[in-house]
């Protein structure tokens, strides 16, 4: 938990915080979170002192920017825990390392296989694999959720066969920020041979992540849902699993030699990294890193719960209010609808008073329609979000409610 003062620190480290002369309250942090000074500055510092390509040359600039990207990379080893550096794939986000991964696989699955996903994936985690199942003449096949939200996990136990080649799934959903029950998942794929795939987008930024100790096979996310910059995203990978994939993209820096009768590949990670990468992004990254590494995901955690409680409290006492769902699983994400008031006529009017929600189906439109809604008012909280800005949001909520109704 955090005091008073380290909030104060926290808040003084986002320019945006201070130089919003709305004053307005973003709670809009599961698409993506604002950036500390500290990344700001690196990237500046980057592109004014060091600015060059990677792997390219042997002058002293390279060798600056080579060794600040691959100690970014070794940093992100370490914050997941991962076995070898190689088993770091830098992506442009969590939608390219699905990606990724579900071309790169597609050798592999066969006519008849089955690939399992969750009814509460985000479009990310859905259509890659709806395509791949097309192309492949393979089966998708969806875990669907009970009453609270939850996976259904004895229908899950019932899909799993020897024909599940892949089960692909959140950490925590986007749309409701359910904790899935990934370690009893991964342990019951592996007793069936079935690799899996972990989209952590919403998690990498809120719970300590071991990829070694969860066993995965890949977990992916995106970094600027990490107080880093857009564009960047990880794959994490097996090295045994990554060892057998083929190139993804084909160009400069992924290759050993090149004529025109064979063209020999580079191993990991740079296999499957052609072309010129986010080098800003990625030396940015590392301070984004030293942020969460230097607060406590631990202590982040608790304290976005300590928020989350709150806003669950407090909400629940308007008349019509329908929180998906009021359970332990809930982790810095909450879902709501208001009896008879539209999502968008919400988001509009809160806009109105400097407060920053979300609106909509947030790029899951199965689980909406399966809930038979148009959408939810998403509030998600981050480490610089304050108890007083939740009593704003509310206090101007009920102004909202008084127009509308
Ligand atoms: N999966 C989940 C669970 C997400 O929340 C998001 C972002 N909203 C994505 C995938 C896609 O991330 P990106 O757009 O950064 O690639």
């Amino acid at each position: 938990m955090f005091s008073y003062e380290e909030i104060k620190q926290i808040r003084n480290q986002f320019p945006i915080l201070k130089t919003n002369e709305t004053n307005s309250i973003y709670f809009d942090n599961a698409a993506t979170t604002q950036k500390p000074v500290q990344v700001i500055n690196t990237i500046k510092k980057y592109y004014c002192n060091f600015n060059s390509n990677v792997n390219r040359s042997v002058h002293f600039l390279d060798n600056f920017t080579n060794n600040y990207l691959e100690l970014s990379r070794k940093q992100l080893k370490y914050f997941i825990n991962a076995k070898y550096r190689e088993e770091i794939i830098f992506t442009t986000g969590t939608t390219e390392s699905i990606n990724l991964i579900a071309f790169c696989i597609s050798k592999f699955i066969k006519k008849s296989d089955d690939i399992i996903i969750s009814h509460s994936e985000h479009h990310s985690n859905i259509i890659p694999w709806q395509v791949l199942s097309q192309n492949n003449k393979a089966n998708l096949k969806v875990i669907p959720v009970n009453s609270e939200g939850e996976l259904n996990i004895r229908v899950f136990k019932k899909l799993m066969t020897k024909k599940t080649k892949l089960i692909s799934i959140s950490h925590v959903t986007n749309t409701f920020g359910i904790l899935n029950p990934i370690n009893k998942i991964i342990k019951t794929a592996h007793k069936h041979n079935s690799l899996v795939l972990i989209d952590g987008s919403q998690a990498i930024s809120h719970i300590t992540i071991d990829v070694q100790n969860l066993d995965c096979d890949f977990y992916v996310f995106s970094i600027h849902k990490m107080y880093g910059p857009t564009g960047l995203g990880i794959l994490y990978g097996k090295k045994k699993v990554l060892d057998k994939f083929p190139p993804y993209k084909c160009g400069g820096g992924m290759i050993e030699k090149v004529n025109f009768k064979k063209t020999r590949f580079s191993g990991l990670p740079f296999k499957l990294e052609a072309g010129t990468p986010n080098i800003a992004g990625i030396i940015g990254t590392n301070k984004a890193l030293q942020l969460l590494v230097n607060y406590s995901i631990i202590k982040i955690n608790s304290y976005e719960t300590k928020l989350l409680k709150y806003a669950i409290k407090i909400l629940s006492n308007i008349n019509g209010m329908k929180i998906y769902y009021n359970n332990s699983k809930l982790t810095k994400i909450l879902s709501f609808n208001i009896e008879n008031i539209h999502s968008f006529d919400l988001g509009k009017l809160l806009n109105n008073y400097g407060i920053a929600v979300r609106t909509g189906t947030h790029c899951a439109q199965p689980i909406m329609e399966y809930l038979k809604i148009n959408g939810t008012i998403r509030i998600s909280f981050a480490m610089y979000n304050t108890i007083e800005e939740i009593d704003i949001f509310y206090k101007y909520l009920i102004k909202c409610l008084d127009i509308l109704r």
